[in-house]
């Protein structure tokens, strides 16, 4: 049995699926750079939904020094992925919990076709209804730019770019007065590879959601307060009302459905 089976099991069994049966998905898809961090950050605060961002739940594993931190540390540093079963058993564990009742973003994962298709069977197992995959657009040319400009508050994780979104005070969060950060592998040569990672084993994803009828294309190459607007347009335009949410098949019969099962 892998990680991923020994999770799934373990948390088929312990809940049976009904915490999250009106829970809402979003997948927010995109290269590094294209504004997933910041996009998520954003629609959580306006929707309530809680935001997953595995890079952070990875680097918080690695402050602490846990064996999986230890693990992931020369995957991050090079910008090469993290082995799905892995991170597939993370977010597993992550998704349980009681904050994610009423649904989250994901933002960072699934990052390979074996991380869908794992989201896939979690999906099943917990019934989930309303998923929502937003596809960030942007021109490769913006992203090294974008990730070698960015700084990031240490405390709270907010997110700043030295040209397009400066804090007021140089190096200090104009939230909570913290300071900021540049990520370690934020530097241009690992952000090549990161984004070389990104064509061979994200891009397909775009096609996989597309054939399941799941996928919006957001162009992102805009200010972050014309895209958050975007998102927010197309994920009201999808809100099922509450008497569709109590009569339509759940979302993951549907997933059957258009796969053939
Ligand atoms: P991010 O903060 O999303 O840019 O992720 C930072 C790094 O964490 C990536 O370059 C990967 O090394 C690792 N990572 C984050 N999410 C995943 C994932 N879903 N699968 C594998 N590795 C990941």
């Amino acid at each position: 049995m892998n990680g991923l089976d020994f999770h799934h099991q373990r948390s088929a069994q312990e809940r049976p699926g009904t915490l999250w049966y009106s829970a809402r998905l979003v997948i927010l898809l995109g290269p590094p750079g294209a504004g997933k961090g910041t996009q998520a950050q954003r629609l959580a605060q306006q929707s309530g939904l809680q935001h997953l961002s595995t890079g952070d739940m990875l680097r918080d594993n690695l402050r602490h020094a846990t064996e999986l931190g230890k693990m992931a540390t020369p995957f991050i540093n090079e910008g090469r992925l993290v082995p799905d079963d892995i991170v597939l058993g993370m977010v597993q564990d992550r998704i349980a919990q009681s904050d994610c009742v009423n649904g989250f973003i994901l933002d960072g994962f699934p990052r390979t076709l074996a991380q869908a298709r794992g989201l896939e069977r979690i999906c099943r197992v917990y019934k989930s209804k309303s998923i929502t995959v937003v596809n960030l657009v942007v021109h490769p040319d913006t992203l090294v730019r974008r990730l070698t400009n960015r700084r990031i508050c240490k405390l709270s994780g907010h997110i700043y770019h030295l040209i397009d979104h400066p804090p007021i005070q140089n190096g200090i969060c104009d939230v909570d007065g913290s300071e900021l950060m540049q990520r370690p592998d934020d530097n241009e040569d690992v952000i090549r590879e990161r984004i070389r990672t990104y064509e061979c084993h994200t891009r397909p994803l775009i096609d996989y959601y597309a054939a399941r009828g799941l996928l919006c294309r957001v162009e992102a190459m805009g200010h972050p307060d014309a895209v958050s607007s975007e998102i927010k347009t197309l994920l009201d335009r999808q809100e099922p009302t509450k008497q569709e949410a109590r009569s339509s098949p759940p979302l993951a019969t549907r997933v059957n459905e258009s796969l053939g099962k």
